[in-house]
């Protein structure tokens, strides 16, 4: 069995790969939809390398457009989880950070302000502006992006530095567009609306897409006007702190985006208490949104969006294109490791062809190859940390032990540490944690089913609402499964296929609010109705 991960790699370390290269040697097989199609159809010497030992420039607070360092002089570490090898140090922001952050945020925000004043034409020009640095980062942002998160380069690459630049050109589009109403009233008064920014956001995103994320969240915020604190994750801070210093590059003016990075329970914390924060949005787990939405209650009534988990079905009916369903269910799943809260982790698959559907998904899941991500040929990272490697481990336990059929993997891989083996079971049934609990990792479960309205109802069945699949060629079937899910976003023939255009978010426990879209836009303005008497002397 050829070994893929030979060859040096940036910054440390280089473990061995599980598995041979699939023949085609495609790298972008996951994600389906939404992947760039010229990473399938490019040669091999044509792909974008990984930049050898990149230096890491930024481990400071951005603060003001200033690099600071922490009130407590902490420093938390950031580790590259492919080799357990530390990265940087960076600083470690806290409360008394955050105030500063705030105050720096809130000064830009004033009325008069040159970020208050400035056109709204120029505020686009700025996000397009941004854009281009990121444009002309690519390489260096990719680079980071795998080193510190896990992420296979290639992916980094192509769909989260593309989504990034994408969302920041969307929203650019956006700045001068936004714009209210006039109101027919009684005839005394005239009324109209004005979408004004809200004010200080403070933002929280996870790790598992940390760019993207900081994408998602900035773009939409600063095209309406408003100012930021973001905190990027304390896993994964490297991305957000290089995008600071593309922001002061791209001439944002001081104090419109801080950056601060910190541990979630003193900075998140910090956060979403602060009494001169006028909206929080935040991406995690949805033990931390229910956190977050208390401390807005708690503290000023903050507006507050929330992105969170999901345990998404993806139902393949008997009629479908069989092999190109299972290759969407799954990439669907064990795309970026399975650290997705999209990932579609309940395949519900009809009984005709349940067998061959799981019979494929096994050899599909078998040729994966584990290794640095930063190596070509590589296309599963490592976990993020041992805190996630544990709890999925546990949960692929817990499926052996409640009678789930283990088809392939189930157990770690490699010596040092955070690899999980392509997991598939079978033969699961929808009382089993695994097909109730949300695993982050790369463990896929099938499920069969019977009926239309049996799916639906199993499907439905769970607190979550964020994401679903449905692979049919009936359109009346595609039609009455897509109306009846409860969830934020359904996909027919595709998964995961998103664009900086599309609203994204969650029913029920999944969260509160739309990103991306023109949907984004209401969730970072407040209306305000101006309504004047007219006066009757002229008519
Ligand atoms: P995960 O469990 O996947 O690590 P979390 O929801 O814990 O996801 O983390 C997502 C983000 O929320 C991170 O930036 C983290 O620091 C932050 N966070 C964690 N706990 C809190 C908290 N109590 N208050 C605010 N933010 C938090």
């Amino acid at each position: 069995m050829p070994v893929t991960g030979e060859g040096t790699t940036p910054t440390g370390g280089n473990p061995p790969a599980y598995s041979t290269v699939r023949k085609n040697g495609n790298m972008n097989s996951e994600n389906g939809c939404n992947h760039p199609e010229h990473v399938d159809g490019a040669e091999p010497h044509a792909l974008p390398m990984p930049i050898p030992d990149p230096p890491i420039q930024y481990t400071k607070l951005f603060i003001n457009n200033q690099w600071q360092e922490s009130c407590s002089r902490r420093k938390l570490p950031v580790y590259n989880p492919a080799t357990g090898n530390l990265l940087c140090e960076v600083e470690e922001a806290d409360q008394e950070d955050v105030d500063e952050a705030v105050s720096s945020a809130r000064a830009a925000f004033q009325s008069g302000s040159p970020w208050r004043s400035m056109d709204a034409s120029d505020r686009g020009q700025l996000l397009n502006r941004l854009a281009d640095l990121v444009e002309r980062d690519r390489l260096i942002l990719a680079t980071l992006e795998s080193l510190d998160s896990g992420k296979v380069f290639l992916l980094a690459y192509f769909v989260d530095l593309l989504a990034s630049i994408k969302t920041l050109r969307y929203y650019g589009g956006w700045a001068d567009k936004i714009h209210g109403k006039t109101i027919p009233v009684d005839g005394e008064y005239f009324t109209y609306t004005r979408h004004e920014p809200i004010g200080v956001c403070g933002q929280i995103i996870p790790w598992n897409f940390p760019l993207m994320m900081f994408a998602w969240k900035i773009a939409p915020a600063l095209c309406c006007g408003n100012t930021v604190v973001i905190k990027p994750a304390e896993q994964t801070p490297l991305s957000a702190l290089h995008m600071a210093a593309l922001i002061k590059e791209a001439g944002f003016p001081p104090g419109v985006v801080n950056v601060v990075p910190g541990y979630g329970h003193t900075a998140g914390s910090a956060i979403s208490h602060h009494m001169d924060i006028d909206k929080i949005a935040f991406t995690g787990s949805t033990a931390v949104g229910k956190l977050i939405q208390k401390a807005a209650g708690d503290s000023n009534l903050k507006r507050v969006t929330l992105e969170l988990g999901g345990k998404n079905p993806n139902i393949v009916f008997a009629d479908c294109d069989l092999e190109y369903a299972v290759e969407q269910a799954h990439s669907g799943l064990f795309f970026n490791q399975g650290q997705c809260c999209l990932a579609g982790s309940r395949v519900f698959v009809e009984e005709p062809i349940y067998e061959e559907f799981v019979r494929l998904s096994v050899e599909r899941a078998k040729s994966k190859v584990l290794g640095n991500p930063l190596v070509p040929g590589v296309d599963q990272g490592p976990q993020i940390d041992q805190k996630q490697f544990d709890k999925i481990m546990e949960l692929i336990e817990s499926g052996k032990r409640e009678g789930a059929t283990l088809e392939c993997g189930g157990f770690s891989w490699d010596q040092q540490g955070l690899f999980i083996q392509p997991t598939v079971f079978s033969n699961v049934s929808d009382e089993m944690r695994i097909a109730k609990e949300e695993i982050f990792g790369p463990v896929q479960q099938i499920m069969c089913f019977r009926s239309v309205h049996e799916v639906i109802q199993r499907a439905n069945a769970t607190h979550y609402g964020l994401a679903a699949g449905v692979f049919t060629n009936d359109i009346d079937k595609a039609l009455t499964v897509s109306s009846a899910l409860q969830a934020g976003m359904v996909w027919v023939n595709c998964y995961n296929a998103m664009s900086a255009q599309c609203p994204f978010g969650g029913f029920k426990m999944s969260g509160n609010g739309r990103e991306l879209g023109e949907y984004a836009l209401q969730e970072y303005t407040e209306v305000k109705a101006v309504t004047i008497k007219v006066s009757k002397k002229n008519s």
